[in-house]
């Protein structure tokens, strides 16, 4: 009864609110199989800010769906009515800049439990083993998907380097990590998905159906459809993970390593490593930072200790890794040595350790507690993230690692290539155009300290400093998980793919209702 005068009292805001002109009772209907729109300050509050804590934007409600006809219903209804009213999924809300935020609409909250509760209603993920996929929930976590699929000793090819993000928020990107060299981005690794349209409508959509639908919404910034449904590829899970880092102070031999690593991709898995990253260490208090947390207490490293002292203090960390099994672990410390040999690290540096798949997978969890407990997880977080071309890597590194940034960073800055060739150019997502490039990803946070190089301020004006070098200097870097505020700025994003994008949101999205926090179309009331 309260749950339904709460529904009817959200409908009416909706009215009052964006004049919705079809039958509440359709709406109404919402609540049926369980899922729910709320009022409830907690769950308005909860959707109105993000990882970033950048921006702000409180909805006129929250709907938790309990069935793709939930989600369906919803965009029905915002499409129906004369001013309409702005839709956004929400996964599990780890955007920087507000792209699953709306101040003119309802929230759609994909992921998780509510109030403690794991939500009714969507199915828990499906594993066909024969096939080697899953079908999984688009609010499912990555981290319970892993979980499903290794009961059956499966696991999914490419990741993220964080697994408590939705499949539909990092399908709705990319998805990338050290396994992008090898299997691509996750996008590359879905069969089918299911999406509910900017029209109302559920569509199954893959390789075979729907195409145009499928690619669009791969890459496509939660654009052009919701994913309440994805099947994704399987392989067998390894059940262990030799993990190893190695230090360079010479960039040119650290991007070589890397790149020679990455274009083994085609081998056979013995002759190469599942895994290629690095980051780079610009100030001392990095080294044994919440990333790199691998080398102390056992392993505590100082700078000074190693060649890079006389390298303007900067030094580069690789880091790979190789899976194995029973049927392997005989043979993985050969593998291993053979591939090292062939590198041009620091000698003396080698970091080694070893540990389950499932922990390696989900190593940035432990860091996420250590920073939560001592209140350094919910700060202002004015991240940046790169696409950089090979060709121009030396030139940012000088400008930006040995320039820029001077020697106080702020958080962690990966830095690891990927090919081309795994990423699918009919999906929306866009790369450099090379058959290389890396991602630089800047993981700063913003905190209070009471030293000007930690402010908010100070960071963010540093992103647009790096963001202007490359301007100037010709590097034609592309934005991953990408922010701009006017369309100009998307079109130049998006370059040669922005017609197709926007024919893709006519056919569509046309009354622009979908993830309006993106502010890639402007809503025509
Ligand atoms: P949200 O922030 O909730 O949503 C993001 C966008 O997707 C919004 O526009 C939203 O409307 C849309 N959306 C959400 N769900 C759906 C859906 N079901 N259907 C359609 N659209 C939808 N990314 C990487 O690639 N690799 C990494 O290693 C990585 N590590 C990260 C580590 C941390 C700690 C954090 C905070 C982020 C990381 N990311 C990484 C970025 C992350 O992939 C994106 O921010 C992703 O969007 C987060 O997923 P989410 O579920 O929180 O999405």
């Amino acid at each position: 009864m309260a749950t339904k005068l709460l529904l009817t009292f959200a409908i009416c805001r909706l009215i009052v609110t964006v004049g919705l002109t079809l039958d509440p009772t359709d709406l109404l209907r919402l609540g049926d199989d369980g899922g729910q729109l709320s009022v409830d300050p907690s769950d308005v509050d909860s959707a109105s800010s993000d990882f970033g804590m950048l921006n702000r934007a409180e909805p006129l409600a929250v709907l938790h769906p309990s069935t793709a006809e939930d989600v369906a219903r919803l965009v029905k209804a915002a499409y129906a009515t004369a001013r309409g009213f702005a839709v956004s999924a929400r996964g599990h809300g780890h955007s920087i800049n507000g792209q699953a935020q709306t101040n003119n609409g309802v929230v759609i909250q994909m992921s998780g439990s509510r109030g403690g509760r794991r939500r009714v209603g969507p199915s828990p993920p499906l594993i066909v083993e024969k096939e080697r996929y899953v079908d999984v929930w688009g609010g499912e976590l990555w981290i319970d998907v892993l979980r499903s699929t290794l009961k059956h000793g499966l696991a999914p090819k490419s990741w993220t380097d964080y697994l408590y993000l939705s499949v539909g928020g990092t399908l709705s990107n990319a998805g990338i990590s050290g396994q992008a060299f090898n299997h691509g981005p996750q996008i590359s690794n879905v069969h089918e998905l299911d999406v509910v349209t900017g029209k109302g409508d559920i569509l199954t959509c893959s390789e075979e159906e729907n195409t145009e639908l499928f690619h669009a919404v791969l890459g496509g910034l939660g654009q052009f459809g919701i994913i309440t449904r994805a099947r994704i590829s399987l392989e067998p899970a390894p059940q262990r993970v030799r993990w190893i880092r190695v230090l360079y102070s010479n960039f040119t031999a650290f991007t070589g390593d890397q790149e020679y690593l990455i274009s083994l991709h085609g081998q056979p898995s013995s002759q190469k490593f599942d895994y290629v990253e690095g980051f780079v260490i610009v100030d001392e208090g990095l080294i044994n930072n919440w990333r790199s947390s691998f080398f102390s207490p056992r392993n505590p490293v100082k700078i000074s200790s190693l060649n890079g002292s006389n390298n303007g203090g900067v030094l580069y960390c690789l880091e790979i890794t190789k899976n194995y099994d029973e049927s392997t672990a005989d043979t993985v410390d050969q593998e291993v040595e053979t591939l090292l040999k062939k590198l041009n690290f620091i000698q003396t540096s080698v970091f080694t350790t070893d540990l389950l798949y499932v922990d390696f997978l989900d190593r940035v969890h432990k860091a996420e507690l250590k920073l939560r407990s001592k209140g350094l997880w919910e700060v202002p977080h004015p991240w940046l993230n790169l696409f950089v071309p090979k060709s121009r890597m030396a030139d940012f590194d000088k400008g930006v690692f040995k320039g820029i940034l001077g020697n106080k960073t702020s958080g962690p800055i990966l830095i690891y290539p990927m090919n081309k060739n795994k990423w699918d150019p009919r999906s929306s997502v866009v790369t450099p155009d090379e058959d290389v490039f890396y991602l630089v990803a800047l993981l700063r946070s913003a905190l209070d300290t009471g030293e000007d190089i930690h402010t908010l301020e100070y960071l963010s004006n540093q992103n647009r400093q790096i963001l202007r070098f490359c301007v100037d200097a010709g590097i034609k870097v592309k934005q991953y998980l990408p922010h701009y505020t006017t369309q100009e700025e998307w079109m130049d994003h998006f370059g040669d793919k922005w017609g197709r994008f926007h024919h893709r949101k006519l056919e569509f999205d046309p009354r622009n209702i979908l993830a309006t926090g993106q502010r890639i179309f402007k809503r025509s009331l």
